[in-house]
């Protein structure tokens, strides 16, 4: 029998880093990941690290990206230190280019919303545009800088992540997969694995990404679904891309500053299951959304290709907090946006474990709005019991 204060099921980005923040606080925390831990949704990503909305859906979730890019150089400069490996943080800003319809009504669109949301975004005339990115082709009809935003290499950043863990005392048990909670009465007081073992804890914090809901009983809180995203690696010869480019289509985020230069450019949203296959038309969808905009790379040489499953959730909001079982907490649904929210997130479990309150209001991420849900659903109109 293994005890331990908190035991976390799931070691991508979102586990390792609560992990990180706990043994700071010399808890004693274990990961229990199924496979080699990293490996997944965290290794996939892009890195961009944006707390602009890609949909009216995603509007709740801005003051926490807000929050977790304020975190960011202290909770970098920490996981750097703690690993010795640097996890290539950049904070070169975002362009965000138009290439279709009516762009400079789009373009003034794009700026009131971001400025009504508190994000810095200011536009820029063509020329403006060109002179900071000299790639930017003839289709860019109008853009805007996005000074605050940054990006980070998400497998440097998980690599740091699970040396940072291992150096600070984290118990890492990789090939480990969990499949059940253990109760007693109210209370989760720990987790079951496959081949029968158990681990015990004072708090268990469900963090297995879009695979959360297969746990026996974590459905009801964490009704998670995968949302395949399909990537490209590329190097190009000519002038260096400096930040990250996007079009509504898609986007180049840049590895580094060489010649030749290393860039990632994504993605596809697709609900595909649990396959992570790459396919044609996610290749020709990325690829013809990056020439659009920057065709000096129709010349890029592909290094790879690959795709990752987002843990999505029914209303795109991640799930975040504690749940009627007492001991019991998820962090998970992060969707598109797990890089970014990854030290917010630590940061709130953390709290919510050692001090019992959270300095920010999670009303709107609460695994319980789905039990509520659920409830009012099967109530009456009128509010009457119901009878069998
Ligand atoms: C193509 C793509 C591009 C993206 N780009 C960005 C971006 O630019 N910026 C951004 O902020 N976000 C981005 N994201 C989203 C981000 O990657 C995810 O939100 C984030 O990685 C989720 O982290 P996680 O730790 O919850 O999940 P994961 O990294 O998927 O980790 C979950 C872990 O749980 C383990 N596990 C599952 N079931 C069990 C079990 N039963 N027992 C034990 N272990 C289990 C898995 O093996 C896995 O290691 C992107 C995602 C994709 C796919």
């Amino acid at each position: 029998m293994k005890t331990y204060d908190v035991v976390i099921v799931g070691g991508g980005i979102i586990g390792g880093s609560i992990a990180f923040e706990l043994t700071q606080r010399n808890l004693r925390v274990a990961v229990l990941d199924r496979q080699e831990l990293m490996q997944e949704a965290s290794w996939a990503a892009a890195g961009m690290l944006s707390p602009a909305p890609d949909s009216p859906a995603a509007i709740p979730i801005v003051p926490l990206g807000r929050a977790s890019l304020a975190l960011y150089p202290q909770f970098v400069a920490a996981v750097e230190e703690a690993s010795e490996i640097r996890t290539g943080y950049r904070t070169d800003g975002a362009l965000e280019v138009l290439c279709h319809g009516d762009a400079e009504r789009e373009l003034s669109t794009l700026v009131a919303l971001h400025h009504g949301l508190g994000l810095a975004c200011e536009p820029l005339s063509l020329e403006e545009a060109r002179e900071m990115e000299p790639a930017l082709g003839r289709d860019v009809r109008a853009a805007a800088f996005l000074p605050d935003e940054a990006s980070v290499n998400p497998r440097s950043l998980t690599a740091a992540l699970l040396t940072a863990g291992e150096n600070t005392g984290t118990t890492l048990y990789p090939g480990v997969e969990v499949t059940s909670l253990i109760k007693s009465g109210e209370h989760c007081t720990g987790v079951k694995t496959t081949d029968g073992e158990s681990f015990f804890a004072e708090h268990v914090v469900l963090a297995a990404g879009c695979w959360t809901s297969q746990i026996r009983e974590a459905a009801p809180y964490a009704p998670t679904h995968p949302v395949r995203g399909q990537m490209v690696a590329l190097r190009h010869a000519s002038e260096p891309i400096l930040r990250v480019l996007r079009s509504e289509r898609g986007y180049i985020v840049p590895r580094d500053h060489a010649t030749p230069q290393n860039l990632v450019a994504g993605s596809t949203l697709e609900n595909a299951g649990y396959a992570k296959a790459v396919t044609s038309g996610g290749l020709e969808q990325i690829l013809g959304a990056v020439n659009e905009f920057a065709p000096c790379l129709a010349g890029a040489e592909i290094l790879e290709t690959w795709s990752g499953l987002r843990p999505g959730t029914p209303d795109q909001l991640p799930i975040l907090g504690p749940t009627d079982l007492e001991g019991l907490m998820i962090a998970t649904g992060h969707y598109r946006s797990g890089i970014l929210l990854a030290p917010i997130t630590a940061k709130l479990i953390t709290e919510w474990i050692t001090e019992r309150r959270v300095s920010l209001n999670c009303e709107d991420f609460s695994p319980m709005r789905f039990t509520r849900s659920n409830a009012d659903r099967s109530a009456p109109a009128d509010g009457s019991a119901t009878a069998e």
